[in-house]
């Protein structure tokens, strides 16, 4: 039998080694990476692998709480606790060390823990079943002062950490567990699970004791449900079932879930994402009682809610629910007095002095590079000028002229008009353009030859919310040759997008939807520094020029991002625009992103608790990593229920020919008012308020 690997134990190593730099960030780069591990290592590519030991003494290397301010452990009231096991065990031996990203949420009703646990080529499965096992009994023993009830520790634990909570359950040593929800992974996980438990025929009950001295209960004492989707590929469902026969002999109460309409990453993704309806479910059945989403629990949420101090600096009327922010964003109570200051004092008393004094000069690449760390820009990329239209029209006629032989474009008939029209413009005035559209003339797939200069697609659908896989598609369309333009219209600050990562060509995208920088406030365009001296602006206008100042006779462009402004930049717009990214300066993206999808989940989650015969169809994906944070719904009523939302306050919009659009901008949104929308949503259903609304008057539907 191996020695166990003895920790460090003096604070200052353990400090420095418990590192969390390893952490994946987002969701998106943790399926990135899981999807990117090929095949599990071989044993011989295991003993090889050179991993440090990372972790400390027991009572506090697994623990993995989460950061103070949402932190709901030590809560008054004692709640069920959920303990994320992580797997990627096998991708952890080349030192990837996949995590649960799920540890920043508080949550009302349940506690959450990601546990961790040794990785090292020196550690033995009996070791790291002895982290997972102490981790909890330290949990299960300190249950009263954490808040927790000691009644209802239940453990998520997926691939690798899947069968790790299996060996803590069916484990006579281990503290009595509510239940548990496991999932499993790509991997043959199964000489792992056979090392550990040792029970086939190969081995006498003796030695197998001596192998691993905690030998498992006969039967273990809890519910297990192994989830599976019933649209898994094949692999999935196999490896679920290889999961199931080799637990259930050792967990009496065992189910294999099939999960009707999902897969392997829905199921994991739903897991993780705490709040999410299948988590909360998932708990309800392991831990035997109702998680419940209450009013109550709403304000919990808001309590807990990591963007609660941005949210208090928006303006927002008492009486309004404002689910519209996604076409005009709310007031940054700032924006009032840093407007006055440009207006009264740069404008009034600087006069025009204040270009260089004020540097109005530099503001739109000052504020463009602001808005580039938000859409994944490095600085000298992005500029904020003019409209979306007035942009697209300089983006894709410059790619025009980059492609030159190549004269179509693609854009989707579902676009918003707006770009469709200024393609219809440049088919119209530059001889031999010819314009298709994705759904009218066919797929992506089919129209994309050799003639396509230039595909603009919008990252988030305006009616359903549908967010495009920006990578893949970026891959496919310059896979043809074509340059990929993206509008960010519905993206930018509502999912996370990484331009550069992605390769994109250029972009372009709005800051008075998500950005919150007001009416007609300017747009802003990304292009690709590799295409600088390439890409050529049609608008060439002075202040594109190299030395606007200058007033020469002949054009000369600047030949950096400012070769694609145009004329004079709207200061005032541009300073509300500066007091909204001042918000938005310290916002975390992928937290962001979590709550946005948190919020559609919990919308989605709410109204189809309503009565069915009310009617609403879900229009929007109903994965929230494929939709962006907005959620849809049709109802054939949809205009006269919008207008009777309107009357009530709940300002959302609506979509001919039957779409309601409710935006969910998770910087100025509460879980609260998310929560009210649908309460009143369901007296205005309960009651037919909206067959009586004024169908002549417009109330101000959009
Ligand atoms: C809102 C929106 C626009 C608006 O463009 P402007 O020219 O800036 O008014 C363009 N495209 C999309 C996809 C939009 O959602």
């Amino acid at each position: 039998m191996k020695e166990n690997v003895p920790y460090p134990t003096d604070q200052e190593t353990l400090d420095s080694e418990y590192s969390p730099s390893q952490m994946v960030e987002s969701l998106d780069d943790y399926l990135e990476e899981y999807a990117a591990c090929s095949e599990p290592p071989s044993p011989g590519a295991f003993k090889n692998a050179r991993f440090e030991l990372k972790y400390g003494p027991h009572d506090r290397q697994f623990l993995d709480f989460f950061p103070a301010q949402s932190n709901g452990l030590g809560a008054q009231t004692r709640k069920p606790l959920v303990v994320f096991i992580h797997g990627g065990f096998w991708s952890a031996l080349d030192g990837t060390l996949f995590r649960f990203p799920a540890t920043y949420v508080n949550d009302a009703d349940v506690h959450y823990a990601a546990l961790t646990y040794r990785l090292a080529p020196e550690v033995t499965i009996t070791d790291i079943v002895e982290d997972v096992r102490t981790a909890i009994r330290w949990l299960s023993e300190h249950a009263q002062d954490l808040g927790i009830d000691p009644d209802g520790i239940a453990l998520v634990g997926h691939s690798a950490g899947a069968h790790l909570a299996a060996m803590v359950i069916a484990d006579e040593n281990a503290p009595q567990l509510a239940g548990a929800l496991l999932i499993s992974g790509v991997y043959d996980l199964e000489p792992m699970q056979k090392s550990y438990v040792n029970i086939d025929a190969k081995m006498s009950e003796a030695e197998a004791k001596a192998l691993s001295p905690n030998l498992l209960a006969p039967k273990a004492r809890c519910p297990v449900h192994i989830c599976v989707g019933d649209v898994e590929p094949e692999e999935f469902k196999r490896q679920s079932q290889l999961m199931y026969d080799a637990w259930q002999p050792y967990c009496q109460d065992m189910t294999l879930q099939v999960m009707g309409g999902k897969n392997h990453f829905d199921i994991l993704y739903g897991l993780m994402l705490p709040g999410s309806s299948l988590l909360l479910r998932a708990i309800e059945s392991a831990v035997g009682r109702k998680c419940v989403t209450d009013h109550d629990a709403m304000r919990s949420y808001d309590e807990a809610d990591m963007f609660a101090r941005e949210r208090a600096m928006f303006q927002m009327p008492e009486d309004v629910i404002y689910l519209d922010g996604n076409s005009l964003g709310a007031l940054p109570k700032a924006a009032p007095a840093r407007v006055a200051q440009v207006v009264e004092k740069e404008w009034g008393e600087g006069l025009i002095r204040s270009w260089g004094d004020a540097d109005w000069y530099g503001k739109p690449l000052e504020l463009g590079d602001r808005i580039g760390r938000l859409v994944g820009a490095a600085s000298g990329q992005t500029a904020v000028t003019d409209s979306i239209s007035v942009n697209l029209f300089k983006l894709v006629c410059s790619a025009l002229e980059m492609r030159p032989g190549r004269r179509t474009l693609i854009t989707e008939e579902n676009n918003f008009p707006s770009d469709i029209y200024v393609l219809q413009g440049i088919e119209r005035f530059w001889p031999g353009v010819d314009l298709k559209l994705v759904g009218r003339d066919g797929t992506l797939d089919e129209l994309l030859d050799d003639t396509v200069a230039a595909v603009v697609i919008t990252g988030v659908d305006f009616k359903t919310g549908a967010n495009h896989n920006m990578s893949k598609v970026t891959e496919q369309v310059q896979a043809a040759g074509a340059l990929m333009i993206w509008d960010l219209a519905h993206s930018a600050g509502a999912v996370q997008v990484d331009l550069d990562g992605i390769g994109a060509d250029m972009a372009v995208g709005c800051t008075y939807k998500y950005l919150n920088a007001g009416p007609g406030a300017p747009a802003f365009l990304y292009v690709a520094e590799r295409h600088h001296a390439a890409a050529q602006n049609p608008i060439s206008g002075w202040f594109g020029h190299k030395d606007p100042f200058a007033f020469s006779t002949d054009y000369e462009p600047a030949d950096n991002i400012r070769q694609f402004l145009a004329g004079t930049p709207p200061i005032v717009s541009l300073a509300a625009l500066e007091a909204s990214l001042d918000i938005w300066e310290g916002v975390h993206m992928p937290s962001l992103r979590a709550k946005s999808m948190r919020m559609g989940d919990l919308f989605i989650e709410l109204v189809e608790a309503l009565d069915p015969a009310y009617g609403f169809k879900l229009a929007s994906p109903r994965r929230a990593d494929t939709r962006g944070s907005q959620v849809s719904f049709r109802h054939p009523d949809g205009l006269a229920i919008m207008r009777a939302l309107i009357e009530r306050g709940v300002i959302g919009d609506f979509r001919a020919p039957d779409i309601l659009r409710f935006g969910f901008t998770p910087l100025t949104l509460s879980y609260t008012e998310v929560w009210q929308a649908v309460q009143i949503l369901e007296d205005i259903m309960k009651n037919e308020t909206w067959r009586t609304v004024q169908q002549d008057r417009g109330h101000g539907v959009t």
